[in-house]
Formats: structure tokens, sequence, C-alpha cells
């Protein structure tokens, strides 16, 4: 009996304690709820649209406008990326898309026009006409999706699928390896530029664990193309596949880097059909490699800086002057010879097969040698100037068509310049968490975004080229002091101070970051 009552009493302890506990247990977690929820500072929400011109033709995969809004209760802002050529100037992106998307996005989502980041991908895809309002419509879809999130930044890396696009030549030139004319012949070769093999990783998880969105900057031009021919968005559409695959209900947002002299692999290759494909599969299986050590946390800062400043146009009177000059020059080394296209393709033929007795059969020569006769070795002698003189021809006209490309590009850009000393662009400074991105509304080459980031005062600093307009090349000072043979020191309407102007500008806003 006493021992019941007892073991009765231990009993109902036992019950007391255990229900404190449970009761203790719930507070706690109801506590740790809402605190986790008052840190939960950083709302993200995504969306796309399809923007395809399916009107031009065959269609290979989508194009799309996709908005990333976020919002930390202090600062919102919207990255929206198109995979598109550019924004404005060239493409069908026409004059009047940016101040139309920005005013609207402002004036009806409260997103100020100062915090909204467009990039342009680059490819060559071509897009609908209504592609500003679908951009607006992404964006007002990407608010409705707000869910609180964490946010991981890091950086992965890719090397296999791209390559730089200039050569240096042995003569101290530079020359670059474009589809409209043909590479300088090898023996002249004596270099090629860097690549920046870095990806740059922004990370946004549910809070269930789930990524929402992963935003990837990196350096290539995306122009492959698909062995089919049709419209798409190229490598950067291959590799957001992958992610978004991979990833279930997440989405991959592409942030183009310093590509400017930066070409994808097999780009120049004639022995299978380019494809973007397994190039754009490996950057996205690069990606998710890197997103197995990103961690998220559940705040971030983010913060704008947004600058405008004037950049010292190029004068191109000398460089027309000297261009056509070097035209002229290169037509007048032309040389007299006996031989056609026909006859040159048979000799080198027979000439590479036999270098001591290509003419003939080698009994031919014997008789001759016997009879102390010349006749074969003298034909070879003519046969052999002849193709060297061909073949110096052919180099020739190889170099007038670079010299005739380039040119006219030169002449374009000093048409539109004409009286204009400066051209205005508008620079970002973007911090998301660990994350800070610098913008240019041009094509900046490879030297520059890794100039930038040394120099950065943080690591996960990234640079984003063909952002907020569209301005043609903008090669290194170095690279502007090229003969102009090249498409990055023509198609461009910059004189090279502007380099060192820009790269202080991006430390200076990289400080207030
Ligand atoms: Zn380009």
């Amino acid at each position: 009996m006493a021992n019941k009552t007892h073991l009765n009493l231990i009993f109902r302890k036992f019950v007391k304690l255990t229900l404190r506990s449970t009761l203790f247990i719930s507070a706690l977690s109801f506590f740790l709820l809402i605190s986790s929820d008052a840190h939960a500072k950083i709302k993200a929400g995504v969306a796309k649209i399809d923007i395809t011109d399916r009107s031009v033709g065959l269609v290979n995969d989508p194009l799309y406008v996709k908005a990333l809004v976020l919002d930390n209760g202090l600062t919102k802002m919207v990255i929206i990326t198109l995979d598109v050529v550019a924004l404005e100037e060239i493409g069908p992106i026409k004059a009047g898309y940016l101040s139309k998307v920005r005013t609207q996005i402002q004036r009806e989502l409260n997103i100020q026009a100062s915090n909204i980041l467009i990039n342009s991908s680059h490819c060559h895809g071509i897009v609908r006409a209504d592609t500003d309002d679908l951009t607006v419509l992404a964006v007002k879809e990407a608010l409705k999706n707000l869910v609180p999130v964490n946010v991981g930044t890091g950086t992965g890396h890719e090397s296999r699928i791209m390559e730089n696009r200039r050569y240096n030549m042995k003569d101290g030139s530079q020359a670059d390896a474009r589809r409209a004319y043909s590479l300088p012949p090898d023996h002249e070769i004596a270099g090629i530029g860097p690549i920046d093999p870095e990806i740059g990783i922004l990370r946004l998880n549910k809070l269930n664990g789930e990524t929402l969105a992963v935003l990837y900057n990196f350096a290539v031009h995306p122009i492959e193309g698909v062995p089919n021919g049709g419209n798409t968005a190229d490598i950067i559409g291959f590799a957001s596949k992958v992610i978004e695959d991979n990833l279930k209900g997440s989405m991959a947002l592409f942030l183009q880097g310093c590509a400017g002299d930066i070409n994808p692999v097999n780009y120049k290759g004639v022995d299978n059909p380019t494809d973007a494909e397994p190039l754009g599969s490996m950057l996205g299986l690069s990606i998710l490699n890197a997103l197995q050590n990103i961690k998220t946390v559940n705040d971030a800062e983010i913060k704008v800086v947004n600058q405008y400043m004037e950049l010292p146009r190029a004068n191109f009177a000398e460089r027309i002057t000297s261009l056509e000059a070097e035209q002229k020059r290169v037509l007048n080394s032309l040389r007299g010879t006996n031989i056609n296209l026909k006859t040159f393709i048979a000799l080198t033929t027979k000439y590479n097969y036999s270098n001591e007795y290509p003419s003939f059969y080698g009994q031919r020569y014997l008789q001759d040698k016997m009879l102390d006769r010349r006749d074969m070795i003298r034909l070879d002698s003519i046969n052999r100037r002849d193709m060297e003189n061909y073949q110096s021809n052919i180099y020739l006209m190889e170099r007038l068509t670079r010299i005739r490309e380039n040119l006219h590009l030169v002449k374009m850009h000093q048409v539109k310049s004409a009286g204009a000393e400066t051209i205005k662009v508008e620079i970002l400074g973007v911090k998301i968490g660990n994350m800070r991105l610098i913008t240019f509304p041009g094509e900046l080459t490879v030297q520059i975004g890794l100039n930038i980031k040394k120099r950065a005062p943080n690591e996960n600093t990234f640079v984003v080229a063909y952002t907020n307009g569209y301005i043609y090349y903008a090669p290194t000072a170095e690279q502007l002091r090229n003969t102009g043979e090249a498409q990055e020191d023509s198609d461009t309407n910059l004189a090279p101070q502007w380099q060192i102007m820009f790269e202080n500008k991006a430390a200076e806003i990289l400080q207030k970051l």
C-alpha cells in the first residue's frame, strides 16, 4: 500500500514534469519561431515570361525575361535578365525600352528606378516586340511571389567552354576571331589573351531549405548557336535549364560578365555543327557543383549605389586615315602568279605528297639527271614560286577582309560620335548580403573585370556588363591602341583614357557599399 502511494506520487510528479517541460519546449519553439521570423529579414520573389518571337521561324529553345525582386524592409530592388543581344542601340530591343520599363516599375510598383538592374545575356536570339510590357509583367508577378529567404554567396569555376578571341601577333598588333573574316595565319600568331574562369553565385533559399533562385555571373559571348540554326538563348539558356531541372521549383538568372573578348570554344569550327548545348550544360553543372558549398544565412543587407559618369569619346580620324593607307598598301602588295584557285589546290596536293618528285614519276626526274637536263626541277621551281605568290595573295585577301569589316565599324562610330566629346554611362553598385556587383552598359573586355576584382576590398565582387544600356565594346586602353584590325577596338566609342576613369569609379563605388 505504502509502496503503491509512493509510486503514485512519483508517477504524478513525472506527469507534472513532463507536462511542464512539454509546455516549456512548446513555448521555446514558439519563441524560436517568432525570433526566426523576425530575423528572416529579406524577402525575394521571382517570375519569368517567355519572350521568344515565334513569328520569325524555327525555335530551338525559349528566350526569357526573368525578374528577381528583393526586399529587406529597408531597400527594395529588382534584377531583370533578358535573353537578348543588347538593351537598345542594336538588336530587337528598341530605343525607349529602358525608360518605359523603369518609369512604369517605379510608378506602378513603387520600386525606385535607380534600384532597377536590367542585364542582357548578349545571346543573339530574336524576342517579341512587346518585350517591354512582358518585362513589367514579370516584375509584377515576382513582387506577388515575395517570400522570406536565406541568402548565400560563393564562386564556382569553369574554364573548359570559352577562350579569349584576341590574338597577339608577332608584329605586336592584335587580331580577333570573328565569323565575318578568316583567322590570321598560324605562323603570325604569338599568343592569346586571358579568360576569367570564376562564376559568381548568389543563392536564395526558401526557409524550408528549397532553392528559390540562383543568380550567376560569368563571362562568355553566348553566340555558339545550335545545329538546326533556330532561335536560341544559347549557352545561357542551357546552363539555366540544367540548374532549374535539378533544383525543382527554382529559377536561374544570368548576369553577363566582361565577355567583350571572350568567345565560346569551337566558335570557328567547321567539322561539326557548332552547338551551345554541351557548353551550357557544362556551365550549369559547374554551378550545381559550386552550390553544394554555398551556405545561406537569414539576414542580408541590400544596398544600391547608382551613379552616372561621362567617359571620353574616341576620335577615329587618324585611325581611318591609317587604315585606308594600310588597305591601299596591302592591295598593292598582291603578287603576279600563273596559277588560279583550281590549279593551286591540285598543285598543293602534289607538292605536299612528294617533296622530291612532285610533278611526275620519279623515273622522269632520274632520266633528266642521267641526261644532265633540269627540265623537271625547273618546272617545280616555277610552280613553287607561283604557289607561294598565290598563297601570299590569299593571306592578303584575308587581311583585306578584316580591314574592310573593321574600317566600316570605325567609320560608323566616327559619324555617330561627330561633335560629341563624351559619352554618358550609368553605373550601379549593388550589395546583396556578401555579394557585390559593379555594372556597366557595354561590352567590357575580360581584363577590366579581372582588374576590378583584384582591386576590390571584398571577395565575392563581380562585374556585370551589358547592363542598363549599350554603348558597344569597352576594351582596355592597350587594346584601343591596336591598329584597329580587331572588332573590340573598332566597334567602340571610347578613347583609351576611359579605362582608368571607370576602374577608379568602380573602386570608389565598391568602397561605398
Ligand atoms: Zn559582342
